[in-house]
């Protein structure tokens, strides 16, 4: 019996010295996450530029550990950030209370506030943990414009658009 388990324990070295090595040269070489990771949030736009967080602080209510914080303001089309009434003048998230649940995504009308794929988070002093809506939101894409635009009047209605259910 000992032998028969020396000698599966052997082949099983032997096997392992010829397979491929599954080691990732980090932080050159990033580990790919599933697609359901939660990662750090993004605060997301549309394809013209306006943000989606429409400032209703349904995400920071959501929140188990309190970690959001949301001011909102009033749009106007001079001055339009998102196509609600309101837009989020600040936003913050601090990232030593998260437990990265994903209730803030899942409260989320526009689904503005969603949970990323970057696991990078690492801080010096408790000040940096706090992530500002600067470093929240993505880039304004290339057929879009940055924020605040000047729209036309009465063009934007409705806070929150037609969507689709999520697919997963
Ligand atoms: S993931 Fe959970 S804990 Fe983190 S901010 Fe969102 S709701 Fe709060
Ligand atoms: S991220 Fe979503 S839930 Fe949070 S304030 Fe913005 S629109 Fe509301």
């Amino acid at each position: 019996m000992f032998i028969v388990e020396l000698a599966r324990g052997l082949w099983v070295i032997l096997r392992s010295m010829f397979e491929k090595p599954v080691t990732y040269q980090y932080p050159e070489v990033k580990r790919p996450v599933h697609a359901r990771f939660k990662g750090r949030h993004n605060l997301h736009r549309y394809e013209n530029g306006l943000e989606k967080c429409i400032g209703c602080a349904l995400c920071a209510a959501a929140c188990p550990s309190d970690a959001i914080f949301v001011e909102s303001a009033e749009n106007t089309d001079e001055v339009r950030y998102s196509p609600g009434e309101r837009y989020a003048s600040t936003y913050e998230i601090n990232m030593l209370r998260c437990i990265f649940c994903g209730y803030c995504e899942d409260a989320c009308p526009t689904e503005a506030i969603v949970l990323g794929d970057n696991y990078e988070l690492s801080f010096y002093d408790r000040r940096s943990a706090i992530y500002t809506k600067e470093m929240l939101i993505m880039p304004v894409p290339e057929a879009g414009k940055p924020t605040p635009q000047k729209v036309e009047p009465g063009k934007f209605t409705r806070s929150i658009p037609v969507m689709e259910n999520p697919k997963d």
